[in-house]
């Protein structure tokens, strides 16, 4: 048999073009005019949200079955790439909707689940992914929400932090241990519905960056929540949570990868029309090096990030690819954002301009999804065989 020739990674498929430039254009032509407003204001629009469900955005891998979109996991990225590249909020919203919770579900619900929330979260449930805690980030599986078995289900008790789209959810994936005796194997994941009652929403977390994507916490008192609401099996929760946050690591690479880009494409766009001295600044070649060094190093981003997306699509290992990626990228983007400010000069470093926000924005990737340091040890061990 003879074999294909691999690709370049940089190649994508004409269906894959169409669908990047539908998104960069609803980007640009709707999404562009809003994020001074939604940052300023800690809100994401509801019209943006509309629109990103009526776009198929937010149920990318979703089966036709189901009424999702039926694409692939690289697609997903090329959306999360794109809207980032506008405002790295909206990307992060697509993003925990997608390569988590939609994830979790596609892999892990039982039939009658993917039944009941599949075609909700394809047309208009937006999803929240909720492990970390106030004692346990890093060490995940140190968390503290207990479920306790009361008749046919689990009685939650506790309080998750910092989750991601948790003001606007419907579903929310709890992961709680049913025995703290049992560490990591206590650990189950529950669909957790929005008005289910005994959960309530927390503190709203007013951050540094990506300030239209709400980050609250989530309190569980006495909150009653039946077996089958169970997402896989009692006990098996840290398995989901590894395998998703293992997925999801590369939409935060493509979050960081796409912030990268939009702060060049501006910086690039500044440099040509600013004059000083009587010329467009981007004629000094001290201008020119630093747009070419940012240029590459986005390049190198965009091959790990691709690279990781299309090993997961192709169903092989792409654990360490995925945490390089991450780690990478969030570099690339506090680095590349970092400079762009740098280009505008003072408007840099006044809102009036979109590069200030980027700068901002760019800092989380380094933290969630596992921070920096996480991903080192993931990659050390797998390099290294380290334990
Ligand atoms: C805006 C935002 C959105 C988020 N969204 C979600 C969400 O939707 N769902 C969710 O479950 N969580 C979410 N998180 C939580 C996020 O994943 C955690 O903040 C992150 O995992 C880090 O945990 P921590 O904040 O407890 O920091 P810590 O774990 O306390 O880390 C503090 C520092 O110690 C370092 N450190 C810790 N352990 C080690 C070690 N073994 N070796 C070396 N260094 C170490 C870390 O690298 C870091 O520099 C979000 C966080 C933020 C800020």
């Amino acid at each position: 048999m003879t074999e294909s020739k691999p690709a370049p990674l940089t190649q994508i498929t004409s269906d894959e073009r169409l669908f990047r430039d539908t998104v960069r254009r609803f980007a640009a032509e709707q999404i562009a005019p809003l994020v001074r407003q939604m940052d300023e204001s800690q809100h994401l629009e509801s019209g943006i949200i509309r629109q990103l469900f009526e776009l198929g955005l937010m149920g990318i891998e979703i089966p036709e079955e189901y009424d999702g979109a039926a694409g692939t996991f690289f697609e997903a990225i090329l959306a999360v790439e794109e809207l980032s590249a506008v405002d790295p909020s909206v990307g992060v919203l697509v993003d925990v909707q997608n390569t988590l919770c939609i994830n979790a579900l596609v892999r892990w619900a039982t039939e009658e689940q993917k039944k009941k929330y599949l075609p909700k979260l394809a047309s208009d449930t937006i999803g929240a992914y909720a492990l970390s805690e106030a004692s346990s980030g890093s060490d995940a599986f140190a968390l503290q929400t207990r479920a306790a078995q009361k008749d046919n289900g689990y009685v939650l008790n506790g309080q998750k932090l910092w989750i991601t789209n948790a003001k606007e959810a419907g579903l929310y994936i709890v992961f709680a241990t049913i025995d703290p005796s049992a560490g990591y194997r206590g650990i189950t994941a529950f669909l957790v519905e929005k008005d289910t009652p005994g959960f309530t929403l927390g503190k709203k977390e007013d951050k540094l960056g990506i300030r239209a994507s709400s980050t609250c916490e989530l309190v569980f008192r006495d909150c009653f929540v039946p077996i089958p609401q169970i997402l896989g099996e009692p006990g098996k929760g840290y398995k989901i949570a590894i395998e998703t946050l293992n997925e999801g690591r590369i939409g935060i690479g493509a979050q960081m990868l796409g912030l990268a880009q939009g702060a060049w494409n501006h910086a690039a766009r500044w440099a040509k029309e600013r004059k000083q001295f009587g010329k467009p600044i981007v004629d000094f070649q001290a201008m020119q090096f630093q747009l070419a060094e940012m240029a590459i190093d986005i390049e190198a981003a965009r091959l790990l990030v691709y690279n990781a997306a299309r090993l997961k699509d192709g169903k092989l290992d792409f654990l360490k690819e995925a945490a390089m990626c991450k780690y990478f990228a969030s570099q690339v983007a506090e680095r590349v954002a970092s400079l762009a400010v740098e280009v505008y000069g003072g408007s840099g470093f006044v809102k009036d301009y979109p590069v200030e926000k980027l700068y901002r924005d760019a800092k989380i990737g380094k933290i969630y999804e596992g921070t920096s340091f996480m991903q080192l040890a993931t990659i050390a061990k797998l390099t290294l065989g380290t334990k």
